[in-house]
């Protein structure tokens, strides 16, 4: 059986967190795309943790977490995440975490040139998190990366080190003017890096296959959101991967692989981070007010989120893109304490209303139509049944189901595993 769990808006929507909590119906929990730029959130009987490229699944016991062939991993990253949760009492082992040899090993000066790039683009920057991930696909997609899998052929990956490294330093030295990179440098780091994580690195896609052939529950958690999809989302404003469900048996080494359900997790008013069009934004102290109550503050990055109200019609499209069978509804709890609350529900351009989502070129001049819907004023954090729950909040839950037009199957009312709410 398998089931993708991905993100419907712009990514933050609490995938970590609802990863954790469903995790606990499946044996494997594995990541097909994205590197360190993640930053899933959970909070559970361990404690708080943020996990970046391990699968949110490695907090569980009895998970047996994968990292795919879709992934870029930084590795001295990957290493520090994994001391830093084996700090916290987690354990890891290659019993429970297995690297797919085809993934991209992202490179330190794949960090510098993400660096180098949004300096230069000053005020025009994209709002990259600056961990290398657009020139590490970049990289990847020229040929021109290293892969998990060379590490266990240490004296290979030597050899191809001084040809990658000269072509890198067209861009670093010569194009942005910086220090060369040195290939006595990124051998060390190879060494230094590479040399713990040799025992996790297999074909997963053969474990994959067998584990499902034993008729194992697999789970495939995405990072990010169908925005954010570098085909499907707000290009050039996306990440460097594909975010979507369809692109997980791919990323996760199991082309061969149909999925059987995809769960899709969508937040209860919107926020993004960094820049592109966002057409529902809120601003000044609307905005400082919803930001504050969702704690909207990059769990990779520490930046502030931008934050607006829920978007139908970006959330329909998002829907699409991932052909989601049922939705998490996630941060409902933070939408307490107001009078009425405003949902976006079409789209005005020049004058004509629409209801789906366009191509990106526009979207910067689309101003959002809002309905207005009754708040509630109680908090509803301790709700754990339907019941529980005030009119207007139910109101809203199904105002959002009928209008996005799919299935609400949890709502999470914080951000605690037991908090949420099965409908
Ligand atoms: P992800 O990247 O999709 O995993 O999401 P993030 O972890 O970046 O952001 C979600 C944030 O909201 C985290 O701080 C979570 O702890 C928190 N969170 C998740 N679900 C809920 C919820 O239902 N209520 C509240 N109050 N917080 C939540
Ligand atoms: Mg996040």
């Amino acid at each position: 059986m398998l089931t993708s769990i991905v993100g419907i808006n712009w990514g933050d929507e609490g995938k970590g967190r609802m990863v954790d909590l469903l995790s606990k119906d499946f044996d494997i929990v594995c990541r097909y795309q994205g590197g360190n730029n993640a930053g899933h959130t959970v909070i559970n009987e361990r404690g708080k943790f943020v996990l970046n490229l391990l699968p949110s699944g490695i907090l569980r016991e009895n998970v047996v977490c994968v990292m795919g062939p879709g992934m870029v991993i930084d590795i001295k990253h990957l290493v520090g995440e994994m001391a830093r949760l084996r700090e916290a009492g987690i354990v890891i082992t290659p019993e429970n975490l297995k690297i797919s040899d085809r993934a991209v090993i992202t490179m330190p000066y794949n960090v510098q040139q993400d660096c180098l790039e949004e300096e230069r683009l000053a005020d025009k920057k994209f709002g990259s998190t600056k961990r290398g991930i657009a020139p590490v696909y970049a990289d990847k997609y020229l040929k021109k990366a290293f892969r998990m899998g060379e590490l266990l052929n240490m004296e290979l990956l030597k050899k191809r080190v001084p040809d990658i490294v000269d072509w890198k330093n067209l861009t670093i030295e010569k194009a942005y003017g910086a220090e060369a990179v040195k290939a006595e440098d990124m051998i060390a780091y190879f060494e230094e890096y590479g040399t713990p994580l040799k025992d996790y690195i297999i074909d997963v896609g053969l474990y994959l296959n067998e584990a499902n052939k034993a008729g194992k529950k697999i789970m495939f958690e995405a990072q990010l959101g169908a925005l954010r999809d570098i085909d499907f989302g707000i290009y050039p404003y996306t990440s460097s991967s594909n975010t979507i469900a369809a692109y997980a048996p791919i990323g996760a080494g199991v082309p061969n692989l149909k999925l059987d359900r995809v769960i899709g997790i969508m937040k209860a008013y919107s926020s993004c981070v960094g820049e592109g069009p966002f057409t529902t934004e809120y601003f000044g102290e609307k905005a400082e007010k919803l930001r504050a109550a969702g704690g909207e503050y990059g769990a990779a990055t520490g930046r502030p989120r931008r934050v607006g109200p829920f978007d139908v019609v970006a959330s329909k499209y998002g829907i699409r893109c991932q052909g989601a069978d049922e939705i998490a509804l996630t941060k409902l709890d933070i939408l307490s304490g107001h009078d009425e609350l405003e949902i976006c529900t079409a789209y005005e351009l020049n004058g004509k209303k629409l209801t789906e989502f366009p191509f990106t070129d526009v979207l910067d001049q689309c101003k959002p139509v809002f309905e207005k819907i009754k708040g509630w004023n109680c908090d509803i954090s301790k709700c754990r049944k339907k019941e529980d729950l005030p009119k207007e909040a139910l109101d809203y839950i199904h105002f959002i189901e009928r209008a996005c037009e799919c299935k609400i199957r949890y709502v999470s009312v914080g951000a605690e595993r037991d908090a949420y709410i099965e409908m």
